[in-house]
């Protein structure tokens, strides 16, 4: 094979609105933008570094640059990334991981979810996130995403009461519950049967990753669901999980991208365990990369990418509420012009 030519681009996003979670609020999204050429063809990743675990633009982009030597054949995309993983920097794995997936599906001359032979017409409807603000802004948003068939509402901030009163007040879109960590033992029970009253689906992440027995116990008594995110980030983590969560969250920035993503998907259903597949702050690199393989998953949240003021590329589009990948060679996406 021909020698990878790996470049590396600062990738700014800017959000259409300030975005808050229970750990704090950002306005734009500084990610790195990955692509590997070889022999005429160009595939495209993303890393959307995570500061939460350490990684930024700088580290990224720093250890993109130390795979690239590393990568050896390109062919082998199933382990090329992990192989050359730089430790601790997950999203850049993720970023060369997603570029080297994209040639693979080039060469083979077909799209990426159809050389994994998947079924596009499965793909599952997305959630739209409403992050945490006040009563009157969340209902506004909520106006806002009217197309989509489920909400997904952050809690965790001093007034989740007052926000899902207005969420419920305004709109009977199906709604999920992202607590991001924010909850304690003593508290969550009676938040948990507050939301089974209305109607919400499960609750992401209830209590802090570090409380895993207590989110066991918790689980026991629980009329709601939970899927972890902060609690895992690859396959390996799933055993433990069992029995505390009834689901995970794969994110592609977490666990190291698409190949990873297709482990965690199989340990998580020989464990009978939901699957829900969601994003960071992504362009539509990142967020095509994760619609090709959506069509195993029962629950997307691959919002990131509607999320932004400007997107700089074009790829999987949003279709009946569904962010279908495109049916042309490899991952389909490209610049916006
Ligand atoms: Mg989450």
């Amino acid at each position: 094979m021909t020698a990878l030519d790996v470049v590396t681009r600062p990738l700014e996003l800017r959000l259409r609105h300030t975005f808050r979670i229970a750990r704090g609020a950002s306005d734009s999204r500084l990610n790195v933008l990955v692509e590997v050429a070889q022999a005429g063809r160009l595939g495209r990743g993303e890393a959307a570094p995570i500061l939460r675990y350490g990684e930024d633009q700088a580290s990224a982009t720093a250890a993109v640059q130390a795979m690239a030597p590393r990568l050896g054949d390109a062919r082998h995309f199933a382990s090329a990334a992990r192989e050359a993983a730089v430790a601790g920097q997950a999203a850049a794995e993720a970023a060369v991981d997603i570029a080297l997936h994209d040639l693979a599906a080039q060469r083979c001359g077909v799209p990426l979810y159809e050389m994994l032979g998947l079924d596009p017409a499965r793909v599952p409807a997305t959630s739209f996130t409403i992050g945490i603000d006040s009563p009157e802004v969340v209902a506004e948003k909520v106006r806002e995403a009217s197309s989509y068939e489920v909400l997904k509402i952050k809690l965790g901030g001093p007034n989740d009461r007052e926000m899902l009163a207005a969420v419920r007040d305004t709109t009977r879109q199906r709604l999920r519950v992202d607590a991001n960590e924010g909850w304690t033992p003593e508290t969550a029970l009676e938040r948990l049967e507050w939301l089974a009253g209305l109607g919400v689906e499960y609750v992401e992440q209830p209590l802090p990753a570090a409380m895993l027995a207590e989110t066991r116990e918790l689980r026991k008594r629980s009329p709601l669901p939970f899927y972890a995110d902060e609690s895992i980030h690859r396959a390996a983590d799933i055993p433990k999980l069992a029995g505390a969560f009834d689901g995970i969250n794969i994110k592609l920035m977490k666990c190291g991208g698409l190949a990873e993503a297709l482990r965690m998907i199989a340990v998580a259903r020989a464990h009978g365990m939901g699957v829900m597949l969601g994003c960071m702050i992504e362009s539509s690199v990142a967020i095509t990369a994760a619609a090709h393989i959506s069509a195993l998953v029962d629950h997307a949240d691959l919002d990131g990418a509607l999320l932004l003021a400007e997107d700089p590329f074009v790829g999987a589009v949003l279709k009946d509420g569904r962010v279908v990948p495109p049916d042309v060679p490899g991952l389909g996406v490209r610049p916006r012009s």
